[in-house]
Order: structure tokens, then C-alpha cells, then sequence
């Protein structure tokens, strides 16, 4: 894994954690939370992919990615780890709201990754919710504010910046924007645009995707800071 980078923003980069994470294969073998590794051993998850052992380390310690890999090569976990932990270090309580922010192309997808969250995170005490077109609206909108950890296709989450009262998203932690290339062939470039607009500059914000197309790199340079370029080529 390549060194640090000479100039990081003061305190984003925890350099002693990066070193304890760097050549891990297992996820057993990473310092992560005890409810975590519990949650990922009970999920059936061992070894990392490759995705996984690059993008880990790096994120573990706050960095912003900037992740591509094929479908099917292990995104899910890259994120869902670290966005667990960062609450889980920053002592985030269910009183504190909305810590966390997942967006993804569909409902089908976003299902997915409740799932996963679900799985991965049983042993942690997180709120979850999902906001996702179809749902109703007037019943998300009472919840929307006691959620941790929220999954999200755009337009619903726009929906809810825009029309939700009290809805706040403030002190958010962590953004992820998953399948961006599909969020992007979606339709989706101006309301990813005004979301981002909406949220706290001072945050941790990964994103991946399946191809390095030109609008990812456009969103990539509007959404991450000083990001770590993360490409994997897995054979199937
Ligand atoms: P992607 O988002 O890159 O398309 P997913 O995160 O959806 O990939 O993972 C694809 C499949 O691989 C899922 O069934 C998932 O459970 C499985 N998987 C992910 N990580 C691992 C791992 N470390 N070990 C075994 N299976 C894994
Ligand atoms: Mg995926």
C-alpha cells in the first residue's frame, strides 16, 4: 500500500492506526470494534476481497475514497465497515441523529445494503433507516430525525432536505455515495449536486463505483477531499 500523504489536513489521518491496518488479509486481524468483528464473523465474512484489503485501511482512518471495482467484487463491506466504526469512535448515540448517509441508485440496491447494515451491524445500537421512493413519505418523515444511519435514493433524500421540517443533517460524519456511476446514468447529477450542497463540509465521504466514467470523476472532484484513488481489477 502506498505511504501517506505528505500533507493531510491536521487530525483527519490517524498515522499510528493506518500502520496497524495496512497488509491485514482477514478482517479478524483488523483493530475494528469488538461489535463489529462480531457482526462481521456472524455475517460469514473471513478473508477480504481485494477491494476490501486496499480500501479498508485507508478509509479506517478517515480518509475519502475514491473506490472502483467490478460488481460483485465486495464494495458493500468497504464502506459499511468504516462507516460503523467512525460512529462507533465518535460515541454516536441515538440521540445525536443523523451520523451517516448512504446513497444508492435504487430501491432494490438500497434494500440490499439495509441488509447488509443489518447483518454486519446487529451488535452495535444504531438507528437505521431507509428512504427510498415508494415508501411513504409522511411515515419516513416522523422517523427521519431519530435515524443514525440513513440509506437513500436521492430523490427521497432530496425530498426530505427539502420539505422535511427539523430534518438535519448537520453534524453528518460520513458520506457514502455507492454504484455512483449508476447513481449518474440514473439521472440523478442534480440532485447528488444539491444534496451535497446541503451537507457539512467537514466530513468523511467515500465513493464507489463499478466504472471510472468522466461524470465520476466530476463528482469525485465536487464530493472528495484529498481522496485515495482505489482501482481494482479482479479476475471473476
Ligand atoms: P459489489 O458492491 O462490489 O458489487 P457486493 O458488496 O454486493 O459487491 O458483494 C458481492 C457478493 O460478495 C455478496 O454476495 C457479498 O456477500 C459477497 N462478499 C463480499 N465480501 C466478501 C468477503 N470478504 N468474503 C466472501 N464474500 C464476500
Ligand atoms: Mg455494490
Amino acid at each position: 500500500l502506498p505511504p501517506l500523504p505528505a500533507k493531510s489536513p491536521v487530525g483527519r489521518i490517524d498515522e499510528d492506526t493506518y500502520s496497524q491496518y495496512a497488509g491485514c488479509t482477514k478482517f479478524q486481524q483488523l483493530p475494528l470494534s469488538k461489535n463489529t468483528k462480531d457482526g462481521v464473523r456472524q455475517s460469514g465474512f473471513k478473508n477480504m476481497t481485494n477491494i476490501q484489503r486496499a480500501s479498508l485501511p485507508h478509509a479506517l482512518c478517515g480518509r475519502d475514497i475514491l473506490g472502483a471495482a467490478k460488481t460483485g467484487s465486495g464494495k458493500t463491506l468497504a464502506f459499511i465497515i468504516p462507516v460503523l466504526e467512525k460512529l462507533y469512535k465518535a460515541r454516536w448515540g441515538l440521540e445525536d441523529g443523523v451520523g451517516s448517509i448512504i446513497l444508492s441508485p435504487t430501491r432494490e440496491l438500497a434494500n440490499q445494503l439495509f441488509g447488509v447494515l443489518k447483518s454486519v451491524g446487529k451488535h452495535h445500537g444504531f438507528s437505521a433507516g431507509l428512504l427510498i421512493g415508494g415508501n411513504e413519505y409522511d411515515e419516513e418523515k416522523d422517523r427521519v430525525n431519530r435515524m443514525n444511519i440513513l440509506i437513500c435514493t436521492p430523490g427521497r433524500l432530496l425530498k426530505h432536505m427539502d420539505t422535511t421540517p427539523n430534518f438535519d443533517c448537520s453534524e453528518l460524519q460520513v458520506l457514502v455515495l455507492d454504484e455512483a456511476d449508476r447513481i449518474l446514468d440514473a439521472g440523478f447529477k442534480k440532485e447528488v449536486n444539491a444534496i451535497i450542497s446541503q451537507l457539512p463540509k467537514y466530513r468523511q465521504t467515500m465513493l464507489f463505483s463499478a466504472t471510472q466514467t468522466k461524470s465520476v470523476k466530476d463528482l469525485a472532484r465536487l464530493s472528495l477531499k484529498d481522496p485515495e484513488y482505489i482501482a481494482v481489477d479482479e479476475e471473476a
